[in-house]
């Protein structure tokens, strides 16, 4: 079978490899089907993630068929269309035991730290796959790992029916996590540099839109606020502007979620989150979400709606990269497409 390996920084190669097995009797082999790029695929690509270990099998947003199941799977069967949990942890450290595996000390995701999806087939234990109802087309369940991510920045800002939120970004991430406050019942303002994204942020749902560049962010707030700010902040720009500007526009008891990876400190006085009471949480990954999206997938309550820019064949993987690097405007998601 086929498979795409990073094997350093700008060096990727399809190389034929044997076909995995099943060796425990709770795996389960599955045919890949569509895989969707990320953010975090190109660091890699890059040879910029810090957590990612080469050669690698890139691809953490994956959905697939199952073609065989271990004996003692009991919740798959051949035929089943499934997505991918990309995490797996170790059940027993602090964060586990919590009940936030994402943050496991011993934490491994599929396609970062082990080969993920980008490949004709793949085994992995029957918990780390989700059936989903298989008269739903492939381009629309593969996002659903993307829709955990907007899923979990909710979930941690703990956004509720009337609440105001912020997102700051309408990349992939920040139309995730529109879908997932709009589902939750808030009412959501939007930023972003481009038109073009804002325009599409509307489109789906963002009830108003801000021009980070041409208006001024805190000054629109205030006025669509009445004054009192945004009770949450969601930063999927992650600039340590964009942090520090979460703190000035939140209301009091409001939330600041966290999704950045930048190490350049920000300059945050103390005032302000005494004085509101503020809460800044981060937030990874994902902790139990799919058993939801997978619903809203299947109740066909969060669509794509033109969140898929562009399909590439396996073939052309490396195509796909350099036209991804090369066109950030055209780019919402890609995905690569194996049949
Ligand atoms: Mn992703």
């Amino acid at each position: 079978m086929q498979t795409v390996q990073v094997k350093k920084g700008y060096d990727m190669v399809i190389s034929e490899v044997e076909m995995p097995r099943i060796e425990q009797q709770n795996e389960v082999l599955v045919k890949t089907k569509r895989v969707g790029v990320c953010g975090s695929d190109m660091h890699i690509y890059h040879g910029t993630n810090p957590l990612a270990t080469y050669p690698r099998v890139i691809g953490h947003e994956v959905a697939g068929e199952v073609v065989e199941v271990g004996a003692d799977v009991t919740t798959l069967q051949v035929g089943d269309h499934v997505v991918v949990e990309p995490i797996s942890y170790c059940g027993t450290c602090y964060a586990c035991r919590k009940g936030r595996p994402n943050v496991c000390e011993d934490l491994s995701v599929f396609g970062v730290h082990e080969d993920g999806g980008m490949r004709e087939f793949f085994v992995l234990p029957e918990h780390q796959l989700h059936a989903v109802d298989s008269s739903l087309d492939w381009d629309e369940i593969v996002l659903a790992e993307p829709y955990t991510i907007g899923a979990q920045a909710v979930w941690r800002g703990e956004v509720e029916e009337g609440d105001t939120v912020l997102i700051q970004g309408c990349g992939p991430i920040g139309i995730c996590a529109l879908k997932m406050a709009k589902l939750q019942g808030a009412y959501v303002l939007m930023t972003d540099l481009s038109e073009e994204r804002l325009k599409f942020a509307k489109e789906n749902g963002a009830d108003k839109v801000i021009h980070a560049l041409h208006e001024s962010v805190e000054g629109k707030i205030m006025e669509y606020t009445n004054s009192v700010g945004v009770n949450v902040v969601i930063d999927a720009v992650c600039l340590p502007s964009t942090f520090e500007l979460g703190l000035t526009v939140t209301s009091p008891a409001g939330t600041i979620v966290c999704l950045g990876f930048d190490e350049k400190p920000s300059q945050i006085p103390q005032l302000p989150i005494t004085k509101k009471e503020l809460t800044i949480v981060g937030s990874r990954l994902q902790t139990n979400q799919f058993k939801k999206v997978v619903e809203l997938l299947n109740n066909e309550q969060l669509q794509s709606n033109g969140l898929i820019t562009q399909t590439f064949s396996l073939n052309d993987v490396e195509e796909a990269f350099t036209f991804i690097e090369n066109n950030p405007d055209k780019v919402r998601k890609a995905l690569i497409t194996f049949e």
